[in-house]
């Protein structure tokens, strides 16, 4: 009962403050863990979670507000996104922690331009051999970011196109343009590993549309597009962690999983919920720009 209570408050809390239906948060009582990790990020003692061990081939080596993933391959190491501020060493120091030397790693996916998943890619860069990979319009856009925090910014390197792939060895990953949070977000498609057996992993780099109606319009398409290429998926990789409401406790299954055990990330109907509910998302959201472009003629765009 007091969980329902705090959904139905969350819910409220979130269609008073931002007039958007913001579902990915219901269900977390505003003092939980989830919901504390999402909400202080500047709490460096409570955001420094330990690196962990999702699948043979995926870590987590973010932070408890923002993800930065690790895929270990036969010939190298491909890391998703970088994180920020205080935090940029923090999936480097993962990598060493899980035994991995970061020297190694020969790709940097990075999702979109936004500074939480970039702007620890410039040390990254540095690195011999690293090839940094993003979406082409949002390379353009990092360039034009504003950067309050003077953070240093990597220079812009393999631009993706849709349908791209990254290879390492024997991995092979396919990378979707799929623009609307930003000009060029990037969908990314590959296979984990648990105990020997495959599963499709599918992370979408934006789940949420930017401001306005081409973004809208665009987040739209790019949701239909993952609604037709989601049979198979089984696996959904968030780039933050409280877009789960239940990463947590999947994370806590999984430390305490035994034997013959499901895997608890992998959840091909908690997929097909989500881009469902995101394609609702997505209606609304282009539903109220549309209105108020009628209401304000001369704010086009
Ligand atoms: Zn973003």
């Amino acid at each position: 009962m007091l969980a329902r209570t705090w959904t139905l408050a969350v819910v409220v809390i979130g269609l008073l403050g931002t007039g958007l239906l913001r579902v990915e948060i219901a269900g977390q009582a505003p003092d939980s863990r989830a919901e504390r990790l999402r909400r202080e990020t500047d709490n460096v003692a409570l955001q420094n979670v330990a690196p962990f061990k999702v699948f043979d081939n995926l870590y987590y080596v973010g932070v408890g507000y923002v993800g930065s993933w690790l895929i270990t391959t036969n010939q190298g190491l491909i890391l998703i996104d970088t994180l920020e501020g205080a935090y940029k060493e923090h999936p480097i120091e993962g990598i060493r922690k899980l035994g991995f030397d970061p020297a190694n790693i020969k790709y940097v996916i990075l999702t979109h331009y936004h500074l939480d998943h970039t702007a620890g890619a410039a040390r990254i860069q540095e690195l011999p051999g690293v090839r940094l990979v993003m979406g082409d319009a949002d390379w353009d856009a990092l360039a034009r970011v504003p950067n309050p925090n003077n953070e240093r910014l990597p220079r812009r390197d393999v631009a993706v196109k849709e349908g791209d792939t990254v290879t390492v060895g024997t991995t092979t990953i396919k990378l979707h343009v799929l623009g609307g949070h930003t000009p060029a977000t990037l969908g990314v498609d590959f296979t984990v590993y648990d105990g020997g057996k495959p599963y499709r992993a599918f992370m979408f780099g934006g789940a949420a549309p930017g401001p306005g109606r081409q973004a809208a319009e665009q987040f739209l398409a790019s949701v239909n597009r993952i609604e037709q290429l989601q049979d198979g998926v089984q696996v959904r990789v968030v780039t933050h962690p409280w877009m789960d409401p239940q990463f947590w406790e999947r994370v806590d299954r999984l430390a305490s999983r035994k034997a013959g055990d499901p895997h608890p990330f992998v959840a091909p109907e908690v997929f097909r919920a989500w881009i469902a509910e995101l394609k609702m998302t997505a209606t609304a959201r282009l539903d109220e720009a549309r209105a108020k472009e009628a209401a304000n003629p001369g704010s086009q765009r």
